[in-house]
């Protein structure tokens, strides 16, 4: 604890059983703010409000100075991003990076609540922060992210975790200030979850992980309400940043040498929606496209709202890069009517012939879920052979999981897990061996590779990727690293390329 922290802590931490009698009153306390899933599912009308006038308080300025921090990112580049979001805020405050968990003044969990594994690996987590802070009782122990929207998870740690200090959830980071100072100087678990989604807060700064590659939040939140997926409740409803603070964004990273941008959204393709004038995605990317960066992206994208201009504008090509991740899900109609995403097995076949027709050297690649509540075989030869006709280059597969307050959930599900695990092994299958066959057609080609560094598994190698989003291999000086580069591929691997820089 640094000297502003001691003359400022009036009380001592709590033992667990005065922690459970607190446990006890919260409920009737009304700084208490648990999440409520009923309550995060419903969609109000009233506006989003976005506010400019962001800033650390006063009293919080320094109070990290000499301290460390380490936040654990669990799940998709959302949280990645928003993990960046907290390093900048605790930067602000005085903090810096520790290297490992254990050295860390202030420990955070960013958690995923996509799957009950990915859920199961923070729960895992905590039995291993417990010797931590009993260790060193100042440690500041902070659970975030989606598990923080969920009433189970929060009463979970409430009442088997005791030694968390505070929970915070994914609509109120910018008050991570705030309640760290509550954590500190207050003796109860600060539990402080928003079921409601916030405001949007511009101006917050960000510790971005690299150099290189950008994240942009273009907005938050999903109103489609898959029938298995908790993100609705978690995220909430879905709010577009205005195209002008995206667009100063992205410029400010294009002058600031950045290479390459991923807009990010849990639906992209909504974007806009919200906004009192008409502008879609299209529009921002027609926009964005005339910007000096060299490469941008954009994920995650719902086949409903991916609309013709879209396409339009991607088949302008420059900056904008032809690889689409388009979520299907299941190639079963019927199974897509049971998950409720608003699209058949025909609609989204359409929509890839409309796209390959624009863009006939598009990389497609999907999410699949198998195993959902009682998928029939005949259901599954239904994804399998729409895998096959679309051609998707890489698949992220799933074996169904339920998500606890979600509809499906609550179904009765007759197919055994065996079954679920050879279905799922077939399909990977199939993909691999696509993946496989698309990796090789780039034999012999010269292809743009954006160096990001030394290779994970040889350092003299280094690593890069193509605008498709092709992992390249390939010997090279390192003062090319940062750089664009062409490279002849020579070798062709599952999910990788390895080639030879083109010097003349
Ligand atoms: S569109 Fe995506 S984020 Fe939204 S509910 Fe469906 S699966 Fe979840």
């Amino acid at each position: 604890m640094n000297e502003q922290q001691k003359t400022q802590q009036q009380v001592m931490k709590p033992t667990t059983k005065e922690h459970l009698e607190r446990l006890q009153q919260l409920h009737n306390d009304a700084t208490y703010e648990p999440p409520n899933l009923k309550k995060a599912r419903k969609r109000l009308k009233k506006d989003v409000d976005i506010h400019y006038d962001f800033s650390i308080p006063e009293d919080m300025r320094l109070i990290g100075e000499n301290q460390t921090y380490y936040i654990r990112t669990y799940g998709c580049q959302m949280n990645e991003h928003d993990t960046e979001v907290m390093a900048g805020l605790l930067s602000l405050m005085g903090y810096t990076e520790a290297s490992e968990m254990k050295e860390a003044d202030v420990i955070l969990l960013n958690t995923c609540a996509i799957r009950e594994n990915a859920e199961n690996k923070v729960f895992g987590e905590l039995g291993h922060l417990k010797p931590i802070k009993k260790e060193n009782p100042d440690v500041i122990i902070g659970i975030c992210g989606c598990m923080s929207q969920e009433e189970g998870v929060v009463h979970r740690i409430m009442q088997k975790h005791p030694f968390v200090d505070m929970i915070f959830g994914t609509h109120n980071i910018h008050r991570l200030p705030s309640l760290l100072k509550e954590a500190m100087f207050q003796k109860a678990m600060v539990v402080e979850v928003w079921s409601k989604e916030g405001d949007i807060i511009e101006n917050l700064p960000k510790q971005r992980k690299g150099k290189l590659k950008a994240w942009v939040n273009i907005m938050y939140g999903c109103d489609k309400f898959c029938t298995y997926c908790i993100v609705p409740y978690t995220r909430g409803k879905e709010r577009s940043r205005l195209p002008e603070d995206i667009i100063e964004e992205v410029k400010q990273l294009a002058r600031d040498g950045y290479k390459e941008v991923t807009l990010l959204g849990q639906n992209v393709n909504a974007y806009g929606k919200d906004l009192p004038f008409d502008y879609r995605l299209g529009h921002l990317l027609d926009e964005l496209r005339e910007i000096d960066i060299p490469r941008i992206r954009f994920t995650t994208s719902h086949p409903r709202d991916f609309d013709d201009h879209l396409i339009d504008v991607l088949a302008k090509g420059g900056n904008l890069l032809d690889h689409i991740h388009l979520p299907v899900q299941s190639g079963s109609t019927d199974i897509l009517r049971v998950m409720a995403r608003r699209h058949t097995r025909e609609d989204y076949l359409d929509l890839v012939k409309k796209i390959k027709a624009k863009l006939p050297d598009v990389t497609l690649t999907t999410d699949i879920i198998v195993g959902f509540p009682n998928e029939t075989d005949e259901q599954f030869e239904d994804t399998l052979s729409l895998v096959e006709t679309v051609g998707f280059e890489h698949a992220f597969t799933f074996i169904y999981s339920p998500r606890e307050g979600t509809p499906a959930a609550r179904w009765k599900d007759e197919t055994p897990e065996d079954v679920k695990k050879e279905r799922l092994q077939r399909l990977n299958t199939l993909v691999n061996k696509q993946s496989k066959k698309a990796m090789e057609r780039y034999i012999g080609e010269v292809v743009d590779v954006l160096i990001e560094g030394e290779s994970r598994k040889n350092p003299d190698v280094l690593a890069g990727y193509t605008k498709r989003n092709k992992l390249v291999n390939l010997k090279a000086p390192k003062s090319l690293i940062g750089e664009i580069v062409p490279v002849r591929i020579t070798h062709a691997k599952t999910w990788s390329l390895y080639g030879e820089l083109v010097t003349e």
